[in-house]
This record gives C-alpha cells, structure tokens and sequence, in this order.
C-alpha cells in the first residue's frame, strides 16, 4: 500500500491510498475533488473507497463528485454519522474492519471533536514496519481537535486510546497546524527537551513550506501536550493534578491561544 498526501483548501490533507498491483486507490476524507481526481488520472487509478473519519464538510466536501466520477465507489463512515456523510453506505463500529491492498485497517471510535468521529490503523504488515493512523481531527501533530460535539472526558479517552498504539505508529493528521499547535505547547511545557527540538525542527521545516505530516505517534507522545496529562508540567500550568481537569483546562487554553 502506497500512500500520498495531497494538499487541499488552506491547510487540510488528503490522503490517497494505492495499490500499484491493481492500479486501484481510497481517499482518505476528500475535502474537495479536484486534487483527488487530478492525481488518480495521473497515476491512471481507479477509486475504489472513500474513507471519511468524520461529517466535517473540509472531510467530506469532495464526496459527491467522487461518486459522480466513480459510481462503483464505496464510502465508509463511522456508524453514528448516519445521516451526514454525503453517499455513506458503511456505518463502521469500534472494531471493524476494513480491506484494502491486502492490508486490514481497525476502526477506532474517537468521539470528541465530533460525537461520530472514528479513526482508521493499519497495523504494521511486519515487525519493525511503521503502522498506519488516519485520525482526522483527533489528533493532530502537536496538538489535538477541537471539542464541537464531545466532553474533555470522552476526548481523553479516545486520545488515550490512540496513545497506547505503537510508536513506531505514523500520524496521518488532517490539518497542517503543527508550528501554531508547538507554539502553544511551548507556553505550557516550555522546558521539555523534546518539544524544545521538535519546535526547531517545525519551524525549519515551515520556513520552506515542507509538511510535516505524518509526525510519528513516539514523538507525539514525548511533545504533545493533548497526550500528556499526568505530566507533572502539565498539572502545574492548569493548576490541577485530576487528569480530566488537566486535559480540559488545556483545551480551553488552546482555544484561546
Ligand atoms: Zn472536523
């Protein structure tokens, strides 16, 4: 399985899905068409799939002229966004799975952002090999969604639940907020090491408008804030040791930011 990030709107991230053997291809949360189509004529793919992890219309904006385009074309969706992914036709579960290009991908439910909100692993084929994360707007390099639909309770539990896959785990993000998101981090755990190097790295990268998706789930949880709760650090700038409230507090703080 190849995987290509393609750029869309002002900062969102579309991710295709290949398979060079059966020249066929999924779209991961299309926020619009054009790029999409552009590359899957370029490489002369067929789409197969579209893997929406939410209803957000910068997720699913590129939906219907996909299907327009490729009729044969299966949108999977988690299994509370009934309703609100344009053409959805599987409601996915905590736990299902999904084929493609002989790799299997589990569905985590990540409520939080959004009260449907799932994420797609592919565990690694191999020991040693990275493994795969679609989270959409769970977690993003340095940081984490917003909280539209979900309590910091249920956020910190589905981040909890993606902390605890490998860390050789890439994070296929779906927004370009890394520097602001480790601008933020700074304020709040200023004097960790990891962030203080990860922040040079970001802004170097930046400077020459290099990505910096997909982050790797080790460093994630080395400098992420949004993952790192029982940090002492982290307890002092919020003023709190109960977990939620560290968790909750830092959300609030970023929305200010
Ligand atoms: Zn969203």
């Amino acid at each position: 399985m190849q995987i290509l990030r393609l750029e869309a709107l002002l900062d969102n991230y579309i991710f295709l899905l290949y398979d060079r053997q059966k020249n066929i291809a999924v779209v991961v949360d299309p926020a619009e068409a054009e790029p999409v189509l552009k590359k899957l004529y370029e490489l002369g793919l067929k789409l197969v799939a579209i893997f929406n992890t939410h209803h957000h219309w910068d997720h699913v904006g590129g939906n219907k002229e996909l299907i327009r385009k490729f009729p044969e074309v299966k949108v999977y969706g988690g299994a509370e966004d009934r309703g609100r992914i344009p053409g959805q036709q599987v409601f996915l579960q905590e736990g299902a799975r999904v084929e493609f290009a002989q790799r299997v991908a589990e569905t985590i439910f990540v409520p939080g952002h959004t009260r449907a909100h799932i994420a797609y692993y592919f565990p690694p084929q191999n020991l040693g090999e990275a493994g795969e994360l679609f989270c959409g707007d769970t977690l993003f390099a340095g940081g984490c969604g917003r909280l539209f639909e979900g309590t910091p309770k249920q956020m910190m539990e589905s981040l909890d639940k993606l902390r605890r896959l490998p860390e050789n785990t890439r994070v296929w993000c779906a927004h370009e907020y890394t520097l602001k998101n480790l601008q933020f981090a700074l304020t709040v755990d200023g004097e960790n090491p990891d962030l203080q190097q990860r922040y040079r790295e970001v802004k170097a990268l930046r400077s020459r408008q290099e990505a910096t998706v997909p982050s790797l789930l080790g460093i994630e949880k080395r400098t992420n804030p949004f993952l790192r709760w029982e940090q002492p650090a982290l307890q002092l700038a919020t003023n709190t040791k109960d977990p939620v409230q560290t968790f909750a507090r830092l959300r609030e703080m970023k929305d200010r930011f």
